[in-house]
């Protein structure tokens, strides 16, 4: 895979400056890459590639503009294994994990939008107006490293299919999954210049893309911190901003709901990619008298979880993305227990059982719950992005007030709801102030809008939603035929 240089005008390139960034898989803390750290000189020739492409990719016939992502997908498919095998050595999911998710669900992006493409309405007649849909124009994409290609596919195959010219940051902890994309855009046959990469820091390169006046609009995703910054910036411009930032979701089990199979759920859901995922639910809110048999029962679900070397198929529970990640978890363990938590398993230890190679990294944390966890305290409130469970309990019978602790945090990304019957569940899942919610453990659908509200961000991502984000509105207004 290409590693030294950046991807702009169909071409790879070398960065004008020397300056370079290690990628440190934290799997064993080795450094497996060298990435250009690229500059506001080189976000200013991505760009004007971009804006030189875009009238001829916004013309571009739907067909052929579905097309181009059908054979996009085509080449990721190609090299699954390899894309998968890069993300896990790069942010250290297991990888099963990495093959079903973190390559399946990008190329599966790609199908996606070349699917909806045959029919989606770019154009509707309201009244004496025609009202047709047109892309927003130059995009820059800036991503995070949790589920790296995933990310990057809901937004560049989302806006190559609207018409949208593209610009892309990826995190510089897990880029290699995207110099991968760039391969597979060149060899797909993409027009030079639709599609550009750049790798790079958040401070040099993202906010030179939030800042640059040639770009239209900005789809973030990352941390609440970084998406207010990069909105500061693009309010110079008044650029479009779409922001998918942090969360802090809820589970939250009804008094009837199958406990036995709830509880496990919920634990292997705010475990999953080892708790670095935005929507995982950690918070479990159950009913008061039912606490013990919950802990209980969390306590063995979490055992199931060990930490161990990612590149075994039978492995669940990987290193962190990266020491730091893992030191803040740890941190925040730290914070739960001088908060006065209790500690039903895991902690601050190095995990048992892992080979001295592996534990140098110093990425791989325990699986941790906290029971009684108070609602206000820090742990119920901030975003941990580790595998760490939080147990709340409220009132038995008051469903208000298990209501009202799901939305009691500045987030409202996502959200659980267990009960003895789905239309239960859904009576509460309608009154979670959230973008998504499980229904009884329902599974994720690519084809619904993904997206947060309060301080989880704005704008939809994936399935029509995100299409649409990159699209704007013009209104033709006709006059009508003249009366004889
Ligand atoms: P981050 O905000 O540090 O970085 C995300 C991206 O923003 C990276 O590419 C980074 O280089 C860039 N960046 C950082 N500072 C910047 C700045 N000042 N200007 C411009 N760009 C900047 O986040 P992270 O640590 O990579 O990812 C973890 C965070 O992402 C978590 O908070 C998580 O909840 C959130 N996240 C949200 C979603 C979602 O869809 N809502 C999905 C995944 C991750």
């Amino acid at each position: 895979m290409q590693q030294g240089q950046l991807f702009i005008d169909g071409c790879w390139v070398a960065a004008s400056s020397e300056q370079t960034i290690a990628v440190i898989s934290p799997i064993n803390g080795s450094e497996i890459a060298r990435i250009p750290a690229a500059t506001a000189a080189d976000v200013d020739r991505a760009v004007a590639a971009a804006r030189r492409a875009f009238d001829g990719w916004a013309a571009t016939p739907v067909a052929k503009r579905a097309a181009l992502l059908k054979a996009i997908q085509g080449e990721l498919k190609a090299r699954a294994g390899e894309i998968a095998s890069a993300i896990s050595q790069e942010m250290g999911c297991p990888i099963r994990f990495a093959q079903t998710v973190q390559a399946g669900s990008p190329i599966a992006s790609f199908g996606m939008y070349a699917r909806l493409l045959g029919d989606f309405a770019f154009e509707e007649t309201v009244g004496n107006s025609k009202v047709v849909r047109e892309p927003v124009g130059v995009v820059a994409a800036i991503t995070p490293w949790n589920y790296p290609l995933h990310q990057v596919a809901a937004k560049v195959a989302a806006a190559l299919a609207a018409g949208c010219t593209v610009v892309l940051k990826p995190s510089e902890i897990a880029p290699l999954d995207a110099l991968i994309l760039a391969e597979a855009v060149a060899a797909a046959g993409l027009p030079p210049g639709v599609f550009n990469l750049l790798t790079g820091t958040g401070p040099v390169v993202g906010e030179a893309l939030a800042n640059h006046p040639d770009v239209d609009m900005l789809s973030f995703t990352g941390s609440t911190r970084a998406g207010q910054r990069v909105s500061e910036l693009a309010a110079a411009t008044v650029k479009r901003v779409a922001l998918e930032l942090g969360g802090k979701s809820a589970a939250v089990v009804l008094d009837d709901a199958d406990f036995a199979v709830a509880i496990p759920a919920v634990v292997a859901n705010c475990y999953q990619n080892a708790g670095q995922t935005c929507t995982a639910q950690t918070r479990l809110l159950v009913p008061e008298s039912r606490y013990s048999e919950v802990a209980e029962r969390a306590v063995a679900a979490a055992a199931k979880f060990i930490p161990a070397d990612p590149r075994l198929d039978s492995t669940r529970l990987g290193p962190l993305a990266s020491a730091a990640q893992a030191e803040r978890v740890r941190d925040y363990i730290r914070v739960g227990i001088a908060e006065g938590a209790e500690l039903l398993t895991g902690g601050v230890d190095a995990p048992e059982g892992l080979a001295p190679e592996l534990l140098a990294s110093g990425a791989y944390v325990r699986p941790t719950i906290f029971g009684r966890v108070r609602p206000n305290s820090r742990i119920a409130q901030e975003e941990i992005f580790g595998p760490v469970l939080a147990i709340l309990t409220y009132p038995d019978g008051d469903e208000a007030a298990a209501i009202r602790l799901a939305n009691a945090t500045p987030y409202g990304l996502a959200g659980g709801v267990w009960a003895g019957s789905d239309e239960r569940a859904e009576a509460v899942a309608r009154k979670l102030r959230c973008g998504q919610v499980e229904i009884n453990g329902g599974p994720f659908n690519l084809y619904a809008p993904f997206g947060g509200y309060k301080q989880s961000g704005n704008g939809r991502e994936l399935g029509k939603y995100g299409l649409e984000d990159f699209l704007e509105y013009k209104a033709m207004q006709f006059r009508p035929p003249a009366k004889d």
